[in-house]
């Protein structure tokens, strides 16, 4: 291809950042080619996973009449695991079984992202699956194009769109990101267990296409920084464990191990009883959040979703719908660079005032301490879980002693466990985190 032959955009990577953003591109007129380097889009992403819709919903209004979905979430379910016990918070609402449908699907990768290239490719954008970007391609500090492998050929374009995911390597090649701390980057296992139909709705209480969410902490990952996760889809559970790589390797553990240990708690074990393990990955998620973020633009690039480090790793779990937004984001800045005919940083970085002004970085910002205030404080999800599962075995445990005496006996315990200002502190130094 020589320089006159050239793309407008090279989107790298087909997830939801880089098909939201060729999306965009399209619809504006801009010339777009799609590399993957997955079989098809969809084949080597791994996620939870809900899949959250607000952006997707303006893309492509009322995706979930043609989308392969799987259930919509109407029940939230955070808890907590000690050895043997569970203590939860529980929350179900039938508002969220209507249109918009709380924006919160559960999906399974493979087929949702082969769908959505679908609707970019009847759109106009080129998506070529089977095609890895090895190296961005440089020129007097502009990124010029790309190299491909296999093959080695190289394609030139006014701008990379780089959508590569959490190892994000074009990145690094460029300088825009150092090596991830492995504070700050977990790494997640995950299965899909197939059930019948009748036996998901009936075992997670759901009516029709509910669908339901579990995060889960404290013996669900052995007490690291991290937790377990189970959805559930039409046929199938998808169940799984993530934790920073730092805390895994600190604890000696190998994240297999751990989701094997999970599946057999006694809170967990019911639900998966019986099932036929259909799939079986394993993925990063970069949470180092607003105050590890790479440098995002350079003249002819931008970096967008998790090759950004744009997941809010709270306990909000969001990663899919700020993939979307960057998308939409830098799509839109560099249809307003192409009308000025200029791929310049200093006008790429149009791209970072957008997501000033949007739901990503007011989020990531919120909980820029989050990730930060667990790694120093890892006895919150090491200690608290078992010793508040303590307290309430005690509290609930019928005998002859008089209730009062139970209460003395548990706030005793209470006392000498955690003690009341050390719970003050950690609840308000949580509190603080999230400010
Ligand atoms: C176990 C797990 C559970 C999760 N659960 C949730 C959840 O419930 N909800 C949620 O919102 N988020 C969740 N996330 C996070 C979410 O998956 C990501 O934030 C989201 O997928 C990011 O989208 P992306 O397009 O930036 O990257 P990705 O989805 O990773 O897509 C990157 C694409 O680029 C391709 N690619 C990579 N390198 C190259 C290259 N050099 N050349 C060509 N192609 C390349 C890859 O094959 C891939 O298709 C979870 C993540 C994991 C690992």
């Amino acid at each position: 291809m020589s320089e006159e032959e050239k793309f407008d955009c090279i989107v790298v990577g087909a997830g939801p950042a880089g098909l939201s953003a060729a999306l965009t591109l399209v619809k504006a007129g801009v010339e777009v080619a799609v590399l993957e380097r997955g079989e098809y889009p969809g084949s080597k992403n791994v996620m939870g996973g809900i899949l959250f819709t607000p952006v997707l919903d303006k893309l492509l209004p009322e995706f979930w009449k043609s989308a392969p979905v799987e259930r919509f979430v109407t029940h939230r379910r955070y808890s907590v695991l000690s050895k043997e016990g569970e203590a939860a918070f529980d929350f179900k609402t039938a508002a969220y079984g209507e249109p918009d449908y709380n924006n919160s699907w559960t999906v399974l990768r493979a087929k949702f992202d082969r769908w959505f290239a679908d609707q970019v490719e009847e759109a106009g954008a080129m998506i070529i699956p089977g095609m890895m970007v090895s190296e961005l391609l440089v020129k007097d500090g502009r990124v010029t194009g790309v190299k491909t492998e296999p093959g080695g050929d190289e394609l030139n374009c006014d701008v990379v769109i780089c959508c590569e995911g959490a190892n994000s390597f074009l990145a690094e090649q460029v300088g825009l990101r150092k090596p991830h701390d492995p504070k700050h980057l977990a790494v997640a296992v995950k299965e899909v267990i197939g059930l019948p139909q009748d036996e998901i709705e009936s075992r997670f209480h759901l009516n029709g296409n509910e669908g339901c969410a579990y995060e889960i902490f404290g013996q669900a990952v052995q007490g690291t920084f991290g937790s377990g996760f189970l959805y559930t889809n039409k046929e199938s559970i998808s169940i799984g464990v993530g934790s920073t790589i730092h805390d895994m390797k600190r604890h000696e553990l190998n994240p297999n191990d751990v989701l094997e240990g999970f599946k057999k708690h006694p809170a967990i074990a019911p639900l998966v009883k019986g099932g036929e393990s259909l799939e079986y990955a394993a993925h990063m998620i970069p949470e180092g959040g607003y105050s590890h973020m790479p440098k995002l633009t350079m003249s002819g690039l931008i970096l967008t979703g998790d090759a950004a480090g744009f997941v809010n790793a709270s306990h909000y779990h969001e990663g899919s719908n700020l993939a979307m937004a960057s998308g939409v984001h830098a799509a839109e800045t560099v249809i307003a660079a192409k009308e000025k005919g200029d791929f310049s940083e200093a006008t790429l970085s149009g791209y970072r005032d957008k997501l000033e002004n949007s739901f990503v970085f007011k989020d990531l910002k919120k909980f820029q301490k989050f990730s930060g205030f667990l790694n120093d404080n890892p006895h919150l999800l090491r200690d608290y879980p078992d010793s508040i599962i303590g307290l309430l075995t005690d509290y609930f445990r019928i005998s002859e002693k008089p209730k009062a005496q139970i209460e003395k006996d548990v706030i005793a315990k209470f006392r000498r466990e955690i003690g009341i200002i050390n719970f003050a502190k950690d609840m308000y130094k949580m509190w603080r985190a999230t400010r």
